[in-house]
């Protein structure tokens, strides 16, 4: 029996969720929600996915664009096992109304406060606690990063002290109406959200964090600073961890990836996703050690990145899998991403 995922939501992250879940084993799309006819929800006719009506839409709007739709957004959550709202930030609030009405289980995106649901989630970071249960938050993209990076040093060195400078992008590629086009813009809330967020994976872990947006639409890059508790020998240990870990692309000198530029044409040419850049991108020349200090940068691409997760989620709520590690596995052999 294959999981029936629903979708509501299908914008930037929510169809890179429902084009993973097709590619699963133990899931599948029982349909995507839109609001209103765009190239998007005829994207969707087009990969087979059944289109429903949601938020304020009418059927009538898509008959006259020619777009044919299989019913309401209750009608889908109706032939469901677990609906993915992937709908713009607090929208998802709104909806957990409706899917405890259908007593369908949900998963809520980074947008919205963690009270959304019973546990907020990471699959490196804590794939346990989200077994068995009916509601989940799959942190942002930029917590995404971060809690993948101390799931890899906090169990092997422990941590004293995490900083992390984040510098963001403006806005999506799409995203035509957001700012700034120019200028270097700080975030006056210290620490940014991002550290508490990450907390909610990490309860108690010391860490601070601080964010610029700057005009760019590829990537985030965070600047990290970790005192470890205990000193790694060489900044080649350093390496040799986030090398073993799934999730994480190292780029080596010879590759000539100077930045985050380079890192999404490698993306674009491996095909994956829609273009993809589904691991955390970090620089083997970014990855340094003063003493118990670690020192790395690592670029995300907010678009894609917790995409993965969304899968991983799922399969810790149907316990599809006995661990963490299995379902990444899973998931990332299903996306292309190991042999
Ligand atoms: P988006 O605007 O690209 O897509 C949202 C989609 O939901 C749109 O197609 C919109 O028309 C639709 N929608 C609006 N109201 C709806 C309703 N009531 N019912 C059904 N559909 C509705 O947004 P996004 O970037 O995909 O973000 C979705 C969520 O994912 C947010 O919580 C966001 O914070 C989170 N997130 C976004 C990014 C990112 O960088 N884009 C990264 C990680 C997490």
């Amino acid at each position: 029996m294959r999981v029936r995922v629903a979708i509501n939501g299908y914008g930037t992250i929510g169809k890179r969720v429902a084009d993973a879940v097709a590619k699963q084993p133990d899931m599948e799309v029982v349909g995507v929600v839109k609001t209103r006819p765009s190239f998007e929800a005829e994207r969707a006719a087009q990969m087979g996915f059944p289109l429903f009506v949601g938020g304020d839409g009418t059927a009538a709007d898509f008959d006259a664009a020619g777009l044919r739709v299989a019913g309401t957004v209750a009608d889908l959550l109706g032939k469901s096992d677990v609906v993915v709202d992937a709908t713009p930030d607090k929208v998802g609030k709104e909806n957990r109304k409706l899917y405890e009405a259908a007593n369908v289980r949900a998963i809520f995106q980074g947008g919205e406060k963690a009270d959304v649901a019973e546990v907020s989630f990471n699959a490196l970071g804590n794939f346990a606690a989200a077994k068995g249960k009916r509601r989940v938050r799959v942190v942002s993209c930029n917590t995404t990063g971060i809690s993948r990076a101390v799931a890899v040093l906090l169990p092997r060195w422990g941590v004293d002290r995490w900083d992390v400078t984040l510098v963001r992008r403006a806005a999506d590629p799409a995203e035509s109406k957001k700012g700034p086009i120019n200028g270097i813009v700080p975030t006056f809330q210290l620490p940014s959200h991002h550290g508490p967020d990450v907390k909610t994976i990490f309860p108690g872990l010391p860490i601070f964090t601080t964010a610029v947006v700057v005009p760019t639409t590829l990537m985030h890059v965070h600047v990290n600073r970790v005192r470890l508790h205990t000193a790694p020998k060489d900044a080649g240990e350093l390496l040799a961890a986030f090398r073993a870990s799934p999730r994480f692309r190292l780029f080596a000198p010879w590759e000539h990836v100077d930045g985050t530029p380079q890192v999404m044409e490698f993306a674009r040419g491996r095909g994956l996703g829609s273009g993809d850049m589904f691991e955390n991108a970090l620089w083997q020349d970014g990855v340094g050690l003063d003493g118990a200090d670690a020192f790395f940068f690592q670029a995300i691409h907010q678009e894609s990145i917790t995409v993965p997760e969304n899968i991983d989620a799922i399969r810790a709520m149907f316990e599809l899998a006995p661990d963490g590690p299995a379902s990444i596995a899973m998931t990332d052999r299903a996306l292309g991403l190991r042999a």
